[in-house]
């Protein structure tokens, strides 16, 4: 390939010449030279003339150098046949330690094993329009150290054989950034089952107590003769029941402050909405609040993070209540309704009977840091919009008529969220 002109490169310009014509005239604005000297800015003549002219291979590799990302040309084989500087530095490698290395030394996923991998077959790279990218691949430098890269692959002919150009996009700053929102939105779900915690522990403490009694009524029974079976039957179903509804107060505590990646699925948001009210349960009694529950019946599904909009869920409901301490006893009513809306949308509406928001207080509360509890943090409403906003959806409050607030929720649900990835 290293003499060859590339003569079928005129069959070949889509898509690699596509995508290198738009990145190399976006740096033509910056009057770039292809050899730092005084000649033509690099543009679409040398483009063309890379396909086309005698010198193709040489102005191929000049090319190269001057894109701004990371690049590699691979052969047939996986093996790395050109490599820019961008690439070098990036990885750490001097050029002679990659040409003719295999991709997989910098890139485990895009190992050649002979099972050609889709990126390798130039037939079904032919038939992808435009770049193949493939997101959130493990990348490693020479030092051995690891990063996140998105990988984006164009096949075509070059010199009379299939290659592929791989540019490599670091992601490390993106991974890194979603990686401290994921910590810290933990870390507020933490602190507010922080506060839930001894009203959890009375819950839990409900069903061990009964356990422990029933045991011992038990052990009484066991001493009679003969012994009461039946009564033995009922007392053992007893301690089932009481065991079952302890390991689901668990449950939903680990399922609230368990630490882990996203994972997005349909959900059913009632079910979800279910859990975070039963969660609160205590609280609520411990607090004199009635929390009632509007669902309707043919609520579509919604694409999300179960933990991640149970922790939304959960902080209005929270917030509701501390809205509320104040308010007599009959008032202490939260309204959480859930219905289909417009445009395929699922709403959630949770109305408190509280002291509700000042006019300056209906935009600022969504500010980090913004709170008027002396125990507050001030982030639960600010985290929850951006889970929120990563789902594509909107959160809002409004003042009621009568008294109190409504904070509400809208989620794309059925096919409009089959169409949207997270954002
Ligand atoms: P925190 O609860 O730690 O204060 P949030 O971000 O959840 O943090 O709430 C910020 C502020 O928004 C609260 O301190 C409160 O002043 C106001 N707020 C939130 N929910 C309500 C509500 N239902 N009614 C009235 N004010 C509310």
């Amino acid at each position: 390939m290293a003499s060859d002109t590339p003569q079928s490169a005129s069959r070949s310009r889509r898509p690699f010449t596509e995508g290198l014509r738009r990145i190399v005239s976006a740096r033509q604005g910056s009057r770039q030279t292809y050899d730092g000297g005084t000649r033509e800015p690099l543009g679409r003549e040398l483009v063309e003339n890379a396909d086309e002219s005698g010198s193709g291979e040489h102005y191929f590799r000049e090319a190269l150098t001057l894109l701004p990302l990371a690049t590699v040309m691979l052969d047939g084989r996986g093996l790395m046949a050109m490599v820019n500087p961008q690439a070098e530095r990036l990885f750490g490698y001097e050029h002679d330690e990659l040409v003719g290395k295999p991709v997989e030394l910098l890139v485990h996923a895009l190992r050649f094993d002979g099972h050609a991998p889709r990126w390798t077959d130039p037939l079904a790279m032919q038939q992808s329009p435009g770049l193949l990218p493939l997101d959130d691949l493990c990348a490693r430098r020479k030092d051995d150290t690891e990063f996140r890269a998105e990988i984006d692959l164009s096949a075509f002919r070059f010199n009379g054989e299939n290659v592929t150009l791989a540019f490599v996009i670091d992601k490390t700053d993106q991974y890194e950034l979603h990686r401290q929102r994921q910590d810290f939105a933990h870390l507020t779900r933490v602190s507010t089952m922080g506060q839930l915690a001894s009203s959890l522990a009375h819950e839990l403490n409900q069903p061990l107590t009964a356990i422990l009694s029933n045991v011992q009524a038990a052990q009484r029974f066991m001493t009679a003769d003969p012994i009461d079976l039946a009564e033995l039957r009922d007392i053992l179903n007893d301690i089932v029941q009481d065991d079952y509804r302890a390991s689901e107060v668990i449950r939903r505590i680990r399922a609230v402050v368990k630490k882990g990646d996203l994972e997005v699925i349909f959900l059913d948001l009632a079910s979800v909405m279910r859990d975070v009210v039963a969660l609160v349960h205590s609280d609520a009694i411990v607090r004199g609040m009635r929390v009632m529950l509007d669902i309707d019946m043919a609520l579509p599904p919604v694409r999300g993070d179960r933990v991640q909009l149970q922790q939304v869920m959960l902080n209005l409901l929270l917030n509701a209540f501390d809205a509320m301490n104040e308010a007599p006893p009959v008032d202490r009513v939260v309204r959480i309704t859930l219905k289909s809306a417009e445009n395929g949308m699922v709403l959630i509406a949770v109305r408190d009977r509280g002291h509700g928001l000042t006019a300056d207080k209906l935009d600022k509360i969504f500010k980090p840091f913004f709170t008027s509890k002396p125990q507050g943090l001030g982030l639960g409403l600010s985290i929850s919009r951006s889970i929120i906003d990563m789902h594509r959806g909107r959160l809002w409050a409004e003042n009621n008529n009568d008294r109190g607030a409504t904070f509400y929720v809208a989620l794309p649900a059925g096919d409009a969220a089959q169409e949207d990835k997270l954002r």
